[in-house]
């Protein structure tokens, strides 16, 4: 249950109603949602209590949402987030497409990319300093250098710069230089991570596990959610299923899925999902025209010298072309490129 409060409202009688609520055996928390106090259960309290708490004195409004990532749901909030991140906007009519590489290796092999991105049109630039790597003896990543490196591009280029986080001690670190922490795949449900992104009120651009259900990936945002930051964005990167012919499996349906089931911003990753530079282009445009608000696309001026996913990373020039294909798609939804 999520009781929104009053502006208002009188802090004791908050205090109170969580006292009340904790005497009924569930466990009531405050969040603080952009300008205003939540009270939070995890449960939902009986029919009579609902009643009670909806005529309180603190109460603008009560819901008692069915889905368990509550904050993250529809019921709690119809309209779809738009999370700001730099200038740019994850959810309005713009397709926010972040370009770059995998991971970041120097100054020159970025720089290349952030203005070839930049001039086709990409709206954010990525890059990776902290590599989440299966082998520990493949390239890890190149830490703060890298991210002196992500800041330097966006002074130049103006594009906001997203990374990924790998440890809840880096995410002060990250925070200094990026607009947007990235979770991987492999730590969506990295709680104390999750925690920690979400204190740090940064967005968030948090992706789906590679064995992650809907169900459990949405109570992930929840985690960052109940920090009080709203500021999240789900990346569908595909999931690990029989199939071999591809990297993983892209679940298109999520996309269609989670917009029905929550207000937060969803984009596709089409290099993680398919690990081939071949199958980029047509999974790009069926996850715009499938309703997606943005794509994360792998961009390298030299792909198959890359240091990590050297076989899904587009050449900046291909990357140009298929940002002027996509328009077309993007319009036939009503939604922009540019
Ligand atoms: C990445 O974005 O570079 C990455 C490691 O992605 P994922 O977590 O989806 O595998
Ligand atoms: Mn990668």
């Amino acid at each position: 249950m999520i009781i929104v409060t009053k502006r208002e409202a009188d802090p004791d009688m908050v205090s109170k109603t969580i006292d009340l609520l904790s005497g009924q055996g569930f466990r009531a928390r405050t969040v603080q949602w952009n300008d205003r106090i939540l009270v939070v259960t995890g449960k939902n309290p009986a029919r009579d209590i609902l009643d009670q708490l909806q005529k309180s004195a603190i109460t603008h409004r009560l819901v008692a949402p069915h889905e368990s990532a509550q904050l993250a749901s529809k019921e709690f909030q119809n309209d779809g987030s738009i999370v700001k991140v730099g200038g740019e906007e994850i959810g309005a009519t713009k397709i926010v497409t972040i370009a770059g590489p995998c991971s970041v290796e120097s100054s020159e092999q970025v720089m290349e990319t952030a203005r070839a991105a930049k001039r086709a049109g990409a709206s954010m630039l990525r890059g990776g300093v902290f590599k989440p790597r299966t082998s520990p003896y493949d390239f890890q990543g190149i830490g703060e250098t890298g991210l002196q490196i992500l800041a330097k591009a966006r002074e130049e280029t103006g594009l906001p710069v997203v990374t990924e986080v790998l440890d809840p001690s880096k995410v002060e670190l990250a925070s200094k230089y990026a607009d947007m922490l990235q979770i991987g795949a492999r730590n969506v449900q990295n709680f104390s991570l999750l925690r920690a992104v979400g204190k740090s009120g940064k967005p968030v651009l948090l992706k789906r596990g590679m064995m992650t259900t809907i169900d459990e990936w949405l109570q992930a945002a929840e985690y960052i959610l109940l920090e009080g930051n709203p500021n999240v964005v789900l990346c569908e990167r595909g999931i690990r299923t029989f199939e071999k012919a591809t990297r993983n499996t892209l679940d298109l349906a999520a996309v269609p899925v989670l917009k029905n089931r929550t207000h937060l911003p969803v984009i596709v990753d089409p290099s993680h999902a398919t690990g081939r530079t071949d199958l980029i282009a047509p999974m790009a445009r069926a996850a715009i025209a499938a309703g997606a608000d943005g794509l994360m696309i792998e961009v390298h001026p030299d792909p198959e010298k890359a240091l990590s996913d050297s076989s899904q990373q587009l050449k900046p020039q291909d990357f140009a072309k298929l940002m002027e294909e996509l328009e077309k798609v993007a319009r036939s939804v009503g939604r922009t490129m540019r």
